[in-house]
């Protein structure tokens, strides 16, 4: 990582702020999810228009823009890739520093290195910006240059029929770890007409189930996609498996447990790989776990016992926009809500979550790791010598440690700002050993924001069946997790694998391009509700239904509390759950294998 004084007189580049310097100039990229993202891929599609607008964009600090002479666009570029992005001048991004949303354009600039942990480097990356009048890269050109297979995706709306009116209470959220489960939905035949409750994802999701939707089963025949019966893409999936040395199967954290329960069978039967997107996400905080144990508790406790909340690298009120409502403003047992609870914020940036703030303190990309061991040492009464950590002066460190040792219970909620950054699993080492020693003081546990609705039930099955969190390897007939090895980011980067079954998610969405370049080279199997950006790297695609809305199913929420999701209205005419799709997958391998169905 480099330091500021670095950044702004590397290689070629001119000093942010230069009186009227036009060129290029080294910045830190981050990237992250945003409440436009959120609404427009479940409101629309990845495909939209909307999504483009709200994803191929690039937010810098207004005296950055000018400083660099930034018109309405720039190119946006290192050692991965360039990408020509819209630009959205923004305070809330520190000067030197610009944000992406997460996504493909975002993904041909980060870093695939995962340092041996499986997670790449998704913030703290190095790139330069100059001004360009070229034309914007659009979501064809980003998939062209990742190597995507076809660019025809067959969108169909499920026909509406109104009919049998009924009021579904404490209906499940399928859409972020948050699993909001006290939502209303009025139905109409199958027609939502209402969701209360929820936020405005959960309303894009809900209201717009119908539309964008995989609606048949279909094959890759000489480079062009060609609708088949259930029959025939079960076989053609089933024949890539089972011709594979080492498939990978991935995804599982927007499906149920029982999905999850099928697709670890599968792995084993066929000697593959199992990952789910935690190694993108929280699988560090997996890994520090296993290290130094942890210190949870759910929500609930949070609720009616914390008067003191703390968001580390993590943005609720963008990505889980009912948590600030449901935990930190609700009145709990002991604690009255929000006057007598005390909110600080930790980030790279000044999000919507720091507004919120009693206190804010700003932290230099990559450098939680420092302001964590600083945290700690002031938590013991040890001096700090250096007048500033990680950007932040010490008499700010000496007071947020005070704040923690006299509150009466503390949680600290994480985010991805902390596994995806800097020392990665290690900042989660520092963080969990912070609270033990908090918890000498007062009482404090941690809680990590899981991102999709089931991530957290991935790491159930995975856990309970194998003896592993994620990226477990059966390839030699037995369970193994070596992450940097088996972890399905490395697998896919160093090209280790040579087919891939992609169970509702979007790796293409998600992961560094070298990542997402190899599944362009291998056959893919994709089992997803809607076009996903991965169905153009697909050789079968094989519809699903929604658990939460079209079907039952188990998930996990973020602090690790099973809540079972109800269905909502019928599935399409010939569209089945991602459990029954996974056990047919299964029965037809098991026969070609000849172990029986
Ligand atoms: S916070 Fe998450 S789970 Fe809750 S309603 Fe919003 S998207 Fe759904």
């Amino acid at each position: 990582m480099l330091n500021r004084a670095e950044r702004v007189s590397g290689e070629g580049g001119l000093a942010v702020g230069a009186a009227g310097a036009k060129g290029r100039v080294q910045f830190v990229l981050n990237t992250g999810r945003s409440l436009m993202q959120g609404i427009s891929m479940e409101g629309e599609s990845k495909w939209s228009r909307k999504y483009f607008d709200a994803v191929a964009i690039v937010e810098m600090n207004p005296s950055d823009a000018s400083a660099l002479g930034v018109e309405d666009r720039v190119k946006i570029y290192n050692e991965h890739g360039a990408v020509i992005l819209r630009v959205k001048r923004s305070d809330r991004v520190p000067a030197g520093q610009v944000f992406v949303p997460m996504g493909p354009w975002a993904n041909v600039l980060t870093d695939p290195n995962t340092d041996a942990t499986g997670m790449p480097r998704l913030k703290g990356v190095e790139v330069f910006v100059e001004p360009t009048d070229e034309p914007l890269t659009t979501l064809a050109d980003v998939l062209k240059l990742l190597g995507a297979k076809h660019l025809e995706v067959y969108m169909g709306d499920v026909p509406l029929k109104t009919g049998e009116r009924k009021v579904v209470e404490n209906a499940v959220c399928p859409f972020c770890g948050e699993l909001c489960d006290h939502l209303i939905v009025e139905v109409d035949g199958n027609k939502i007409l209402r969701v209360t409750g929820g936020c405005a994802i959960s309303s894009a999701k809900f209201l717009n189930y119908h539309r964008h939707r995989i609606l048949k089963p279909y094959i890759r025949e000489q480079g062009k996609l060609v609708e088949v019966d259930l029959d025939k893409a079960l076989d053609k999936a089933a024949d890539i498996l089972v011709s594979s040395k080492l498939p990978l199967i991935f995804g599982l954290s927007s499906t149920d447990v029982e999905a999850n329960k099928y697709a670890i069978e599968l792995a084993e039967l066929i000697h593959g790989v199992v990952d789910n997107t935690s190694v993108f996400c929280h699988g560090p905080t997996a890994l520090a776990v296993q290290e130094v144990g942890t210190a949870r508790c759910t929500l609930g406790v949070a609720v009616n016992l914390a008067d003191l909340v703390v968001f580390w690298g993590c943005n609720p009120l963008e990505a889980h926009a009912n948590h600030f409502v449901r935990v930190v403003l609700r009145e709990g047992r002991f604690v009255k809500g929000r006057k007598e609870r005390k909110v600080v914020v930790i980030d790279t940036r000044r999000t919507p979550t720091a507004d919120q703030a009693d206190l804010f303190i700003e932290v230099e990309p990559g450098r939680d790791y420092e302001l964590l061991t600083a945290l700690r040492m002031a938590v013991r009464d040890l001096d700090i010598e250096a007048p500033l950590v990680a950007g932040v002066p010490r008499e700010k460190v000496v007071e947020l440690a005070e704040i923690m040792r006299t509150a009466k219970y503390g949680v600290i909620f994480f985010g991805v700002g902390l596994t995806m950054t800097g020392a990665k699993y290690r900042n989660i080492v520092a963080l969990i050993k912070l609270a033990h020693e908090l918890n000498e003081w007062t009482k404090f546990s941690i809680v990590p924001m899981r991102g999709h609705y089931n991530v957290a039930g991935a790491n159930q099955v995975s856990l309970w069946t194998t003896g592993y969190p994620y990226a477990v390897s059966y390839a030699r007939g037995f369970p193994k997790m070596i992450v940097g090895v088996t972890s399905a980011t490395d697998l896919l980067a160093n090209g280790d694998v040579d087919s891939a079954l992609v169970i509702a998610s979007d790796p293409v969405a998600h992961l560094p391009r070298r990542a997402v370049e190899h599944l362009a080279k291998i056959p893919v199997v994709v089992i997803d509700a809607k076009w996903s950006l991965t169905s153009a790297f697909a050789d079968v695609i094989l519809p699903g239904a929604y658990v939460g809305i079209e079907c039952e199913g188990a998930a996990y929420r973020m602090d690790d509390v099973p809540i079972r999701l109800k269905k909502v209205v019928d599935p399409p005419p010939g569209v089945l759950c991602d459990s029954e799709v996974l056990r047919m997958l299964v029965d037809r391998v098991k026969a070609k294998m000849g172990c029986g169905a």
